[in-house]
């Protein structure tokens, strides 16, 4: 929760001797409200499996293929990659996509 001081734009820092925020370059305080000193880490949504985006320029060269049936069409032959969807302590998902259709499909295993 950064605070900038009203008069010179400054991030006021706290101060915890006055227990305020203090504004280091033209010595503006301002009372510190319920957020107190703790400053949270942000939050970072973790992005759903529908947002999972391939750049289409960058696939291709660089991405490894498996022989997995494609469940569209049938083609042998899938680019795969992982993705860590969940918490960190669990296993990626492995996802896969036609090199001929270019359908994109998840391993449920
Ligand atoms: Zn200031
Ligand atoms: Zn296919």
């Amino acid at each position: 929760m950064l605070r900038f001081c009203p008069n010179c734009q400054s991030i006021l820092r706290p101060d915890r001797n006055k227990g305020k925020l203090v504004c280091y370059r033209c010595g503006h305080e301002e009372e510190i409200g319920k957020e107190g000193f703790r400053i949270k880490a942000p939050v970072v949504q973790r992005k759903k499996i529908k947002d999972i985006v391939v750049d289409e320029g960058d696939y291709g060269a660089k991405m490894p293929t498996a022989s997995v049936p494609c469940p569209k069409c049938g083609n042998e032959e899938a680019y795969w990659w992982l993705v860590q969807t969940r918490r960190a302590d669990e296993p990626p998902t492995t996802f896969y996509r036609c090199k001929k259709c270019g359908h994109t499909w998840r391993d449920y295993r």
